[in-house]
């Protein structure tokens, strides 16, 4: 495994691979990784002769400063991972490196990126746009992986492939849990070890609400889901949607579509951590 600062060794390197007519898939990353991103990693590695990782904790897309300063960061620890996992090439920038001048595009695909987290983080879906863009730029993979865990990030990179027109299959990886339920994140080693007891229970509620859907309508199914959350002391519910799969409009009633998702943020403790997770009902 090569493990690259400078894009344009890695571009040096991917040329060759081109010329012998190999594909390569692409797995971004923030760093902090765990079996979550190692999923990923490896379904790339199946399905291509080439998998660049890129390790690279995005500015942009971080609206609050703080939670960026806290992000959890080891790049050693990264890179053992993803040598065990079978990556090829690491491309892990320095900020200059990736943003050699301010980058002023602005990325806006109604409604996928303004709902939810757009609305909640403003400016967030802009910098994985801004970021995610310029790594297609980059490497030109056939293939790119994302995992489900950032549902409604899946919906707007295929918005965004489609707007930059490139040929690049985006490829959605299920979500991967902690044996309690708990959705794997580089946030959750943030986390102290009472309030990593009560995260659990985000999912136990989401899991248990897929049961409630032949009895609720949406909204008394929404309410309670939101009211046995909260009932922990130390979780406090963001917002919890229940939206069409695609577009992620929110629905009505459980026929509005065939494809139903129920999409939470949670905040976790006294920092606190902001903890994402989503349910399918339905498709
Ligand atoms: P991040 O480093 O948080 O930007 O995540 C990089 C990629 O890994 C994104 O496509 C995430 O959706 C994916 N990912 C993160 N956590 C998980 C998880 N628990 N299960 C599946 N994919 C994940």
């Amino acid at each position: 495994m090569k493990i690259f600062e400078k894009i344009v060794d890695l571009q040096n390197e991917l040329f060759n691979v081109r010329k012998e007519r190999k594909e390569i898939g692409l797995v971004p990353t923030m760093g902090a990784l765990h079996e979550g991103h190692a999923s990923l990693v490896r379904q790339s590695v199946k399905e291509n002769s080439v998998t660049v990782v890129s390790v690279f904790l995005n500015p942009t897309q971080f609206n609050d400063k703080s939670d960026l300063e806290r992000y959890p960061r080891d790049l050693e620890a990264d890179c053992k991972l993803l040598e065990a996992c079978g990556a090829d090439y690491v491309l892990a920038p320095s900020v200059e490196e990736m943003y050699p001048t301010e980058d002023k595009r602005q990325f806006e695909f109604y409604p996928q990126s303004t709902v939810m987290e757009g609305a909640k983080r403003p400016g967030h879906f802009n910098g994985v746009c801004q970021v995610v863009s310029r790594l297609f730029y980059i490497v030109c993979p056939d293939r790119a992986y994302f995992g489900e865990k950032d549902w409604q990030q899946i919906a707007v990179v295929k918005r965004l492939v489609d707007y930059i027109n490139m040929d690049i299959k985006i490829v959605e990886c299920p979500i991967v849990r902690e044996n309690d339920g708990l959705a794997m994140s580089s946030r959750n080693m943030l986390l102290s070890s009472d309030e990593r007891q009560l995260a659990p229970n985000i999912y136990k509620v989401l899991n248990e609400s897929k049961k409630w859907i032949d009895t609720l309508t949406v909204q008394e199914l929404h309410d309670k889901v939101m009211a046995e959350i909260n009932k922990t002391e130390g979780l406090e519910v963001e917002y919890f949607d229940i939206v069409e799969g695609n577009t992620l409009l929110p629905v009505g009633n459980w026929n509005a579509s065939h494809y139903v998702v129920g999409c939470i943020t949670v905040y976790c403790g006294k920092t606190p951590i902001r903890l994402i997770d989503h349910i399918k009902y339905k498709g």
